[in-house]
């Protein structure tokens, strides 16, 4: 079987990606902190993902963006806190140009959707068969799942990640050094202060790089630091109803799913909200890339889907990464897709060659896992060792705010955490399972690795079930170091079967915090 579906499934409609964007868990229980940093990470993932053209899955992240923010993130408990305040501040001034994303996006998921079913009438279930391949079962079922998934839903080109782990390497390098390579660019370019923006013929370099500054820009505008001079004038974010909290009006919420919703109604209340009426209008680069299309070349896909798409001005090679979405290697409890998580084989043993020092004091370690998102996957690409306190039972980061701007500087994403019990067994204990929920209301594929050197079995991955081990923890009121929890599947093993591959060859680098 060659693992490769050639053949698109049924792209899904906006109602339908829209519906999938309110389809998560908010719980004021966590730390606003916690997210705003899931705010941002749904703002970096929107931009890769549209940068792959994938749209669907851009358009969800981004409508997730602006739910969050403006329904649930005003309301929260810790907005009364002036430092929060701010910061939620900041945050709610990128709805607008979020909004503007979203607007640029619809018409060609509409148009694509409306094209599939003009040319499928009546032809959805042999469809869904072709999608399928595998028969009645489970895999059908998973299969459902996979229709609904704004990642993958119409994609061409779609791979196991199982059969293509070398083709992932080989991406996974050329991408991350590509990125790289922009980044280092766009540092020199703002320091000279030259270069810029050249309008309908830039290059695509430029257009890269116009992309990063706009981003670095919006996550600076965030973080309240300094924008950096753009050649061309960033619109100014219109100021927002929401700026102040509504204290008076708070009720301490229950923890619920969000609640039904209804698209247009909901875009007209982010309008009325944050006064897009008088909002610039949409500037001239994002009008530009609207007429880019990133999609795969045309070998790749099958003709009908290409024919709504505005010409290729940049064509992508065959080992871009926007010529190929890697399926979702598992599913959440609750029916999430999970998707891949390639994890450098060597890192463990690098890990624990630094920790040896503290093992050997029966001191734990613990490290932080770090990468991107390439083609719907995922690659822990750092391990960063942060600054942190430890007893024997115990490993705490410290100085949080330092490992995050490295992470920003260096423009990666928090997948997970490695830590070693020195003389414990392998098994998350009751403080990790706290520790890592936060790590998994980030990102769901978020990972805790624990090393027990001394014991066997030596290692595990692991990720908190949903349900029931996220909300179990979530609730949990205990405060007690080391307390048992009721349910006995709080978590589960991640790789053996599971989200996470082990990929032999895949380049990570160590970064020591620790003074
Ligand atoms: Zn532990
Ligand atoms: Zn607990």
């Amino acid at each position: 079987m060659a693992g490769t579906s050639g053949e698109a499934a049924m792209p899904l409609s906006v109602a339908e990606i829209a519906a999938r964007a309110q389809d998560f868990e908010y719980n004021p229980y966590i730390r606003l902190k916690v997210w705003l940093r899931t705010a941002e990470l749904l703002l970096r993932e929107a931009q890769i993902y549209e940068d792959e053209g994938n749209i669907q899955q851009a358009y969800m992240l981004l409508m997730r963006f602006v739910t969050l923010v403006a329904d649930k993130l005003s309301a929260h408990p810790d907005s009364k806190e002036p430092a929060n305040r701010r910061a939620l501040k900041m945050m709610i001034k990128s709805i607008p140009d979020a909004v503007d994303r979203l607007e640029v996006l619809k018409p060609r998921i509409v148009a694509r959707y409306n094209t599939w079913q003009t040319e499928n009438a009546g032809r959805e279930e042999s469809a869904a068969d072709v999608w399928d391949g595998q028969g009645p079962g489970s895999k059908r079922r998973l299969s459902k799942y996979a229709e609904a998934d704004p990642a993958i839903a119409g994609r061409a080109k779609t791979l196991e990640a199982s059969e293509h782990s070398g083709l992932a390497v080989k991406l996974a390098h050329k991408e991350i050094q590509r990125r790289d390579d922009v980044r280092r660019t766009t540092r020199q370019s703002n320091d000279r202060d030259q270069g810029g923006y050249e309008g309908d013929d830039s290059t695509d370099l430029q257009r890269r790089i116009e992309d990063t500054r706009r981003r670095m820009d919006s996550r600076e505008r965030h973080t309240g630091g300094t924008p950096k001079k753009l050649t061309k004038p960033h619109p100014s974010a219109s100021e927002p109803s929401l700026a102040a909290p509504r204290s008076s009006e708070y009720r301490y919420p229950s923890i619920s799913k969000s609640r039904p919703f209804q698209y247009e109604d909901s875009i007209g209340k982010m309008e009325r909200n944050f006064g897009r009426e008088s909002a610039p209008p949409i500037p001239e680069k994002q009008v530009i890339r609207s007429t880019i299309s990133y999609e795969s070349p045309a070998p790749m896909r099958p003709a009908k889907l290409l024919k709504e798409e505005p010409p290729s001005s940049t064509p992508s090679p065959v080992d871009e990464p926007s010529a190929y979405t890697f399926k979702p290697s598992a599913y959440l409890e609750n029916g999430s897709p999970l998707r891949t998580l390639f994890l450098p084989t060597l890192l463990r043993e690098s890990f624990l060659s630094i920790a040896r020092p503290n093992t050997q004091a029966n001191l734990e370690t613990c490290g932080i896992l770090c990468g991107t998102l390439i083609s719907n996957a995922l690659f822990i690409s750092r391990l960063v060792i942060p600054e942190q306190e430890s007893t024997s039972d115990t490993c705490e980061t410290t100085n949080e705010g330092a490992l995050f701007d490295y992470c920003d500087k260096e423009d990666l994403m928090v997948l997970g955490w490695i830590h070693t019990h020195p003389s414990q067994t392998c098994f998350m204990s009751s403080r990790d399972l706290h520790t890592h929920c936060g790590y998994q209301v980030m990102m769901p594929e978020s990972i805790a690795i624990v090393c027990a050197p001394s014991k066997s079995p030596s290692w595990g991955v692991f990720r908190m079930t949903d349900p029931p081990g996220m909300k179990s923890v979530l609730n949990c009121r205990q405060t007690g170091l080391f307390h048992p929890h009721p349910e006995t599947d709080i978590y589960t093993d991640a790789m053996r079967p599971g989200h996470v591959f082990e990929t032999p060859g895949l380049e990570f680098k160590v970064v020591d915090l620790r003074p």
